[in-house]
């Protein structure tokens, strides 16, 4: 399978994030990139530059009051005397259709989810290739390649049209997707991720031509908290193609698979003719964030079982985090997925 990475998407190094309430060290590190090359190419992937596209596919889905955010607020907010190293919010609108604010503090807790996706001197360049991955991915699946991974890093699936959290600041998969949207008429995503895919599910939430699923940890004691519930099904001409399968802290293979052949079931259904899957290696027994016991060779079962749809397919990477299985979790993914496709 081609892959598609760029070294700059290394370059954002977040330092901190609070985790219940105290500073942590971030999640989020630049050495995932070595962990996930070497699990590509151990699938026997080759790995190529994305790329680069300006701002055209990212700014189909993000305004650009959001993209000139991401851009120029770090340069703004170290202008302010005795601000933090990186950016981070300590201030959130109640609701969002008020006046938006002038200052550098106002417009981080207008745009900024949480405070665990911190914006540094790096982070708007290393976003943007990520996003490149993920469009050079999309173009090699409509050039005719039945399939492509994109290792995007930092992820993108808990940004919303403009609002950044979880470690997500542009939404890769949403921006493949609507790639994608160009010559394909309908397009679904399905997101294996431990989290729920929020910023996905918002982007297209009032659309009928991106199927949005996900299959996460229940939400209803686990981030993002307030969104992935079962009862979110869109909204408008959106109405119908939205689809959150919760599962419970801890489920295992046969758990997840069974709500994959729900999924599955569904997306076939909507005839797509593309598919993004939003890779989450995180639902995996040993990851830190401990969620689901989804095992290595779990991720076979799981790749093996998407590959069934036979569709065009973008697999854009999103969390999975350091641990010694997280290169072999991509492997066996990738793995199974090309073996049954
Ligand atoms: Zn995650």
């Amino acid at each position: 399978m081609k892959a598609f990475y760029a070294d700059e998407q290394k370059r954002h190094d977040p330092k901190a994030f609070l985790s219940s309430g105290a500073p942590q060290p971030n999640l989020e590190k630049p050495e995932r990139v070595e962990r996930l090359l070497a699990g590509a190419r151990a699938a026997g992937c080759e790995i190529e530059r994305p790329a680069a596209f300006g701002l055209g596919p990212v700014a189909a889905v993000h305004p650009p009051e959001y993209l000139d955010f991401l851009e120029h607020l770090y340069t703004r907010w170290r202008r302010i005397e005795g601000a933090s190293e990186e950016v981070i919010p300590n201030i959130h609108p109640m609701g969002r259709d008020g006046s938006y604010p002038a200052s550098a503090v106002g417009q981080a807790g207008y745009h900024m989810a949480d405070t665990a996706c911190p914006i540094s001197a790096e982070t708007w360049d290393s976003a943007l290739w990520s996003a490149w991955s993920a469009v050079s991915a999309a173009d090699a699946v409509l050039a005719g390649r039945s399939s492509a991974y994109a290792l995007c890093r930092p992820p993108g699936h808990h940004a919303f049209v403009d609002i950044a959290g979880g470690f997500c600041f542009l939404n890769n998969s949403a921006i493949a997707a609507q790639r994608l949207r160009n010559e394909a008429r309908r397009v679904a995503i399905l997101d294996v991720d431990l989290h729920h895919g929020n910023g996905t599910q918002g982007i297209f939430y009032a659309r009928s031509d991106v199927l949005t699923v996900s299959i996460h940890a229940d939400p209803v004691r686990f981030y993002p908290f307030f969104w992935g519930h079962a009862d979110e099904r869109g909204e408008g001409p959106g109405l119908g193609y939205n689809l959150n399968l919760p599962l419970k802290r801890k489920s295992g293979d046969e758990v997840f698979l069974d709500a994959l052949d729900g999924a599955l079931r569904r997306i076939g259904a909507f005839a797509p003719d593309a598919l993004v899957v939003a890779l989450g290696l995180d639902p995996f027994e040993g990851d830190p964030f401990g969620g689901l016991s989804v095992s290595t060779q779990g991720f076979a079962r799981i790749g093996a079982a998407i590959a069934g749809l036979r569709l065009p397919t973008v697999v854009v990477q999103e969390g999975g985090y350091l641990c010694d299985a997280l290169g072999d979790n991509l492997a066996s993914f990738l793995g199974g997925f090309e073996a049954a496709a």
